[in-house]
């Protein structure tokens, strides 16, 4: 068994990692992960680490669920592959398939399987260009995403995504993509209520519909709660108002809940919170708890009806329903029901968290907190009377995460916001554990940024 040092000197010589600076492994070699039980991790050095983001967003019953080992561990053995092109299915697809058309949304029967949350992306493109087109409205091209939106790593994911630096690296977007402001009141609230500013938000939309004509707009796309923006819950007079411009114009609605599905809200998907008609909806992560990688795209009524009458779609993934991944995702879905994740996170587990979260609000170095479920963000401030944050040159996010590390936490920082979104199975006792943790972290952080 190799020791810590050279697993981290194989990675640094040979592997090229997803969103990290190569410079600081080359110079500090990776953190070596190398087992998870519930909602722990440990590290190569012994170290038992909190994981407050359940890995990115996804382990939602936490590490070692043997219901999932297990029903990975049948299909595999009962048959590993099949590929569902040119009318073939398997048992595994077609029972998910059915199973996620029961807890979905509003009217939605049916979904296309993908093998990411990236994946679900490109597809929603290519299905509603392809819905438009069988409309006889092929010029309805145009999909109106939101700056700061974090929609995948492929091209048409980084290109409906609103990540400067995403869209800096490839020549991105694609044509066609376009984007407006997010629902970010703490950042670019000022001078108005939660309400008027979810409408102006909201009303950007419409503006845009009409400045690129509305002959030319095929969707729009946004994540219900933005999660790599830094978890903007959105003012409640904001996806009403999406809606409903949506809705006035025919603009087709596909929201993105690759994190806020499968519980992190307290509720299936988020669209149920905010009262939301989709006519897509993106799935990853939580489906399967992570455990291997599975997307959908559900399929409202109206697009489902043209898609099918269409004849061929000329769109799939060899690993489009992967049955070991359907296997693992109905298993997950089962154990939610039956320790009832769903009402836990949204009458007790959640509510718990956001309280003792809110707490964090009279640290010094904080100047909001907000939540939703399971999932939360604390903004650090410079000042706590004026809200000033620090320069960019302070790194105060990247302090705390790091601080929050050495304290045993996994938290996430975008930019001097400061995300956790644990497992739905914490318990109490592991909020206040993870309370302490981040409470302390602040200190630490506040004293480094002092000194
Ligand atoms: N959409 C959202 C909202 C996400 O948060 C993510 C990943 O974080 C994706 C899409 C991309 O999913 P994947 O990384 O599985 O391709």
């Amino acid at each position: 068994e190799l020791n810590q040092v050279s697993w981290q000197q194989l990675d640094a010589s040979h592997h090229l990692h997803p969103f990290t600076d190569s410079r600081a492994l080359q110079q500090k070699g990776a953190r070596v992960i190398e087992r998870g039980e519930g909602v722990y991790l440990w590290d190569s050095q012994g170290q038992r680490i909190l994981d407050g983001m359940a890995g990115l967003w996804c382990v939602n019953l936490g590490y070692g669920r043997q219901e999932l080992i297990e029903a990975a561990h049948q299909q595999l053995q009962q048959l590993p592959y099949y590929n569902l092109f040119f009318q073939t299915t398997h048992p595994p697809a077609a029972r998910l398939a059915a199973t996620l058309a029961g807890i979905l949304p509003g009217n939605m029967q049916h979904v296309f399987f993908t093998g990411s949350g990236s994946e679900c992306n490109d597809t929603v493109v290519r299905m509603v260009r392809h819905f438009w087109a069988q409309q006889g409205q092929p010029k309805r091209q145009v999909i109106i995403s939101r700056k700061n939106a974090y929609h995948g790593s492929t091209l048409a994911g980084a290109s409906l995504g609103g990540m400067k630096p995403m869209h800096a690296q490839g020549g991105l977007p694609l044509p066609d993509m376009v984007h407006i402001d997010q629902p970010y009141y703490f950042a670019e609230g000022q001078g108005m209520t939660p309400h008027e500013f979810g409408l102006e938000r909201a009303g950007q939309l419409e503006q845009k519909i009409l400045e690129l004509g509305p002959e030319r707009i095929a969707a729009f796309i946004g994540e219900p709660i933005q999660g790599a923006g830094g978890v903007i819950i959105p003012p409640a007079s904001y996806w009403p108002e999406i809606q409903r411009i949506c809705k006035k114009y025919d603009i087709l609605l596909v929201v993105d809940e690759v994190i806020c599905g499968f519980g992190r809200t307290g509720h299936w998907f988020a669209s149920e919170y905010y009262g939301l008609e989709p006519d897509l909806l993106c799935m990853a992560k939580g489906i399967t708890s992570g455990y291997i990688p599975l997307g959908a795209v559900a399929v409202g009524e109206r697009v489902a009806h043209t898609l099918i009458a269409g004849g061929e779609f000329f769109h799939g993934y060899t690993y489009s329903g992967h049955p070991v991944a359907c296997a693992v995702a109905q298993a997950n879905i089962e154990v939610m029901q039956q320790e009832h994740i769903i009402e836990r996170v949204h009458d007790d587990i959640g509510p718990y968290l956001q309280q003792r979260w809110a707490s964090l609000a009279s640290h010094p170095l904080v100047g909001e907190t907000r939540g939703l479920g399971l999932v939360a963000a604390l903004e650090l401030v410079a000042d706590k009377a004026t809200q000033a944050r620090y320069s960019e040159s302070a790194g105060a996010g990247m302090i705390c995460r790091e601080h929050s590390l050495e304290m045993g936490l996994v938290m996430r920082a975008v930019g001097d916001t400061m995300i956790i979104s644990p497992p739905l199975v914490i318990t109490h006792q592991q909020v206040d554990e993870l309370i302490d943790k981040a409470r302390q972290t602040l200190d630490l952080t506040l004293s480094t940024l002092n000194n």
